[in-house]
């Protein structure tokens, strides 16, 4: 069961965090703890039989409001799981400085064994149980995707909402990650893999993090191992070869792995994945049956985006990369966190790295509640302001002004533009913020500083209405 101790895990990591905080021991306490977990069984009648599912949905912290977290559909899932899962959430929405408390869901169920139509229904009534709750609601608690959750099952949720409360003018923003039709933000569903990508970046921006890490210089040419090839696992690996020209030489996935030591096409291996269920067969690279023993491969960059708990004591020794980049939530427990930093590997946590997701999250919601696109009221506006710079400039120099340029400056922002350069100011503020309390305070993981960061942020907010 990959989820053991993944509670215990954040808490302790938490804990660590407390050794550099000010913060009293009753304070600690109440951020820790979650505030309450709801626990749901229902049937639902397919196939001429009543199923009876269970799921969860944790509200950790409620200092902001709505709260904010995906719902994962995994056979694995518990409600412990969903707690640690939920408690990530609150300390990364203070990272990124959001206003929203930490929420998360899951559903115990393997998707892969039902239809399209079956998961329609069955997550039609999950969300009514949800929502009769306040479980989801614009206000209260807002749900987004995660493990075998999309677009479509953020639709059905929505739909369902706004069935039930048929006058709520904002009843679109009771979930995000929708179908750009939908209500939803086109580049949500790559936000999360779009984020990791861009703090990367940025911590190769600065010469002594990099250096630490052993390497002499850009993304260029550096080898990367990914684990998970759903949403975010894809969209990282797309994003770093594509415009970072990095060598993604291995992928993994829970049925096999593909390696090919000159770097793989990113999309070529989705398409073949995607109709065959499998990279057996591919041609461009070695198909590898046991997957996980390929975490410990020689690479640059090692970036697990499946599930929690898959680095631990039993292979933390073995781990070759320099840099890890937590995609997913929780993949290095507590214990190989310690034998890891020991080594000199240096980890971009879970809490800072895949925080992309709920910023895009942030936006969409934004954008639900205004009801109006980003950048709608001001493109003609700017369009005709750079028009008559460009006129000024040309009438002054005598000279006109290259077709190209021209184009670039007057066609203006398109809306995807702007969620991309928000979310590029989002996570390289994140890692910035984080590196400078780590220097600050004298702290020696970025973890650690990571941690420190979002309890210090949440105190105040507590503090703040007398608590
Ligand atoms: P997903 O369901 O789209 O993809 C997960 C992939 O991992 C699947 O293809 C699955 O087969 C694979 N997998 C599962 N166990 C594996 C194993 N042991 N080894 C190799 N592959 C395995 O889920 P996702 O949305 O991409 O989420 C992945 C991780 O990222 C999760 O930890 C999730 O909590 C985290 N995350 C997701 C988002 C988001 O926006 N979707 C945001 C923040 C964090």
């Amino acid at each position: 069961m990959v989820n053991k101790n993944f509670l215990r895990s954040t808490n302790k990591l938490f804990d660590q965090a407390l050794e550099f905080s000010e913060l009293s021991d009753d304070l600690a306490t109440r951020i820790r703890v979650c505030n309450s977990t709801y626990t749901i069984n229902f049937g639902v009648k397919l196939r001429n039989h009543i199923h009876t599912f269970t799921g969860w949905r944790s509200v950790h912290s409620e200092h902001f409001e709505p709260a904010k977290g995906g719902i994962r559909y995994d056979i694995n899932a518990s409600q412990e799981e969903v707690e640690a899962l939920a408690a990530l959430m609150t300390y990364k929405c203070a990272i990124i400085e959001v206003p929203f408390g930490g929420s998360k869901g899951a559903l115990k169920i393997n998707p892969r064994d039902w239809s399209k139509e079956e998961i329609e229904k069955i997550t039609r009534r999950f969300a009514q149980e949800l929502i009769k709750r306040d479980l989801i609601h614009p206000a209260q608690n807002v749900p987004a995707p995660d493990i075998g959750t999309g677009a479509n099952e953020m639709a059905w949720i929505a739909d369902e909402y706004r069935r039930i409360y048929p006058t709520d003018i904002n009843a679109l923003a009771c979930v995000t990650g929708k179908p750009p039709e939908k209500g939803g933000l086109v580049g949500r569903s790559e936000a999360t893999g779009r984020g990791v990508q861009f703090i990367i970046r940025e911590f190769f921006r600065h010469k002594e993090d990099f250096s630490k890490a052993g390497f002499k210089g850009g993304l260029k040419n550096k080898k990367v191992i990914i684990q998970g090839f759903g949403n975010v696992g894809f969209h990282v690996g797309k994003f770093l070869q594509e415009d970072d020209d990095c060598k993604i030489i291995s992928v993994l996935e829970h049925n096999g792995a593909i390696v090919n030591p000159n770097g793989l096409d990113v999309t070529e291996i989705k398409d073949f994945y995607s109709i065959n269920g499998t990279f057996e067969g591919f041609s461009e690279g070695e198909f590898v049956e046991n997957s996980s023993k390929l975490l410990c491969s020689e690479c640059d960059i090692l970036i697990p985006a499946a599930t929690e708990n898959v680095i631990d004591e039993e292979n933390a020794n073995n781990i070759q990369a320099k840099l890890i980049v937590e995609a997913a939530n929780g993949p290095v427990t507590y214990e190989a966190d310690q034998i890891l930093n020991n080594k000199g590997v240096i980890i971009i946590p879970d809490i800072m790295a895949n925080a992309g997701g709920v910023a895009v999250s942030y936006f969409e919601w934004i954008r639900n509640l205004r009801h109006i696109r980003f950048g709608r009221l001001e493109k003609r506006r700017n369009a005709y302001q750079f028009d008559t710079l460009i006129s000024a400039i040309e009438t002054m120099t005598g000279k006109e002004m290259p077709e190209k340029f021209k184009e670039q400056f007057i066609e203006g922002a398109s809306e995807i533009d702007l969620i991309r350069s928000g979310l590029d100011d989002i996570m390289r503020e994140a890692y910035q913020k984080t590196r400078q309390s780590q220097i600050d305070n004298n702290i020696p993981t970025l973890r650690t500083a990571a941690y420190k960061l979002a309890l210090d942020r949440i105190a105040i907010s507590y503090d703040s209405i007398g608590l």
